[in-house]
């Protein structure tokens, strides 16, 4: 123990390396490149190999941490990989988006005195290492149990139920909306965060397992869930995410040039905005950029609003830093990529000129008063405080909510008073019978380990059922 201590005191935390902000700013490459094997192998051996891991504890999916980075010390990348996968079913993607330093990282021990072991860098350098050098074998599969299960929705938790599945011997059909198959992880995460290769892989890898991925499939009006029981499913799972832009009602919300991050980030991604300027996706490119909101959503937003050639990209948010919902990571990323934060900054409306083109919006200064419900401290408008931001882009990053699409069609799977999916928290069932439900269609907007999580349970409950019935 003293000497791994010693060990620990010694080493600082392997940084990852990432391009140069002012590169970066202007390309959708992704930023950090990933870490050598001798890299990973000397954070590896930063982990004390705790008996009482507390990192295990802080992830919702209970990865074997310090399992895995033991076995990466050693040399044995594919025993680390099939640690992981025994788990997590996309750590190539959860090494990339997770929220560790709230989650694994949070509660590492070496955190108390120096910085965590980097688990995230270590979870996407064996994903990595897996796909450049791994044999591609697939994991065993049960022998067919003539069950069909439909999966409604193609985003974390759709994918981890389809992958538990089909291993277990049942027959699984993916039906989503879009033309591309990995929900938020294809359409929301930019590029530069999370490669579209990468999931596409992950799809691939199932698909490979025997998946059907049905795309253009907008269950609720091409078919509906009862259909789809006639057709010979005997269980579906509901995972169709929490994508309804919300918008802030302020005079002026028609003008040109104001649009949900939900369709801007679409638009970027799906729509390949993000081959520009070798694809000339129709995407309004702002020159002066304003986006509203200080989550994710709204990071990768005035990112790619920078990448697509913005002059300036403002983040007005209502409340002070440290509130804002974003990872630290990605404030640190775009703070350093040139956006500035307006913080304490509330919009009040938006100004236009006479061909109803946005040019620009009023703002109130804030200070911060008594603890609101959420027990942030509220903020507060300071009178007489008006200031106008000049912009011709104005990206609105402020929630999102319930579609209700394939929810309002279903009258017998209730709903909650905003719109989610009311499901028993211990397995995922809806009070519609065979129908499970999870991911942000559940628990609201949330992260992706989360959705996984929920799919796993209900994929576990589903197997049950389609053995012992209901
Ligand atoms: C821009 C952005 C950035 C984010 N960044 C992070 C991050 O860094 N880290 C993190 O942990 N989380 C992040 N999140 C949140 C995370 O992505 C979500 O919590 C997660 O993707 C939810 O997974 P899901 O499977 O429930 O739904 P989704 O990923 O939303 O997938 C739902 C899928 O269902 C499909 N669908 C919807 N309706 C139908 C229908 N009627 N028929 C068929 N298909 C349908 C949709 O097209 C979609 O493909 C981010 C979210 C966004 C929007
Ligand atoms: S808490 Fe930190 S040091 Fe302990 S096992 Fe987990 S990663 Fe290793």
């Amino acid at each position: 123990m003293a000497e791994i201590v010693e060990k620990t005191e010694k080493k600082s935390r392997v940084p990852m390396p990432e391009q140069e902000p002012k590169v970066r700013a202007r390309n959708f490459l992704e930023v950090p490149t990933g870490y050598t094997v001798k890299m990973a192998q000397e954070e590896a051996e930063r982990c004390l190999q705790c008996k009482k891991p507390g990192c295990v504890t802080g992830c919702p999916v209970g990865v074997d941490i310090p399992g895995f980075i033991d076995l990466i010390a050693q040399g044995d990348m594919s025993g680390a990989i099939r640690n992981l996968w025994s788990k997590n079913a996309l750590p190539a993607v959860c090494g990339r988006v997770c929220p560790q330093e709230i989650q694994c990282e949070g509660k590492c021990i070496v955190g108390k005195k120096d910085a965590p072991v980097a688990i995230g860098n270590l979870e996407r350098f064996c994903a990595d290492y897996e796909r450049e050098h791994g044999t591609g074998d697939l994991p065993p599969k049960q022998p067919p149990t003539g069950k069909k299960v439909a999966v409604v929705g193609s985003g974390p938790s759709g994918l981890t139920v389809a992958g538990d599945l089909i291993t277990k011997g049942h027959d699984v059909t993916i039906l989503e909306a879009f033309h591309k198959p990995g929900g938020v992880l294809v359409y929301g995460i930019p590029e530069f965060r999370l490669p579209k290769a990468i999931v596409a892989q992950e799809v691939n890898f199932l698909e490979r397992l025997g998946v059907n991925v049905e795309c253009n499939a907008v269950v609720g009006r091409t078919v509906s869930l009862d259909e789809l029981f006639e057709q010979g499913f005997d269980a579906i799972y509901v995972g169709v995410g929490a994508g309804l832009p919300k918008f802030m009602n302020l005079a002026g919300e028609n003008l040109v040039g104001i649009l949900s991050a939900n369709e801007y980030l679409t638009r970027a991604n799906l729509m390949k905005a993000y081959k520009y300027p070798d694809v000339d996706t129709p995407i309004p490119k702002g020159k002066n950029v304003v986006v509203l909101g200080a989550g994710n959503v709204a990071m990768d937003s005035a990112r790619t609003a920078m990448r697509l050639g913005a002059e300036s990209v403002k983040i007005v948010y209502r409340r002070s830093r440290e509130e804002m919902p974003a990872r630290g990571a990605e404030i640190h990323h775009a703070e350093e990529e040139g956006i500035e934060l307006f913080l304490l900054t509330n919009p009040t409306r938006y100004l236009g000129n006479e061909k109803g083109r946005l040019t620009g919006m009023e703002c109130l200064r804030m200070e911060l008063g008594e603890p609101d419900d959420s027990g942030r401290r509220r903020p507060v408008a300071i009178k007489g405080s008006e200031f106008q931001i000049e912009c011709d882009l104005c990206i609105v990053a402020v929630g999102s909510g319930a579609n209700p699409l394939l929810t309002s069609e279903t009258p017998d799977m209730r709903l909650n008073k905003w719109g989610y999916v009311i499901t028993d928290p211990a397995t995922g069932k809806t009070t519609k019978k065979g129908v499970w439900a999870g991911g942000d269609i559940v628990t609201g907007a949330a992260t992706v380990i989360l959705a996984m999580g929920a799919g796993r349970q209900a994929a576990d409950s589903i197997h049950t059922y389609l053995n012992l019935g209901w």
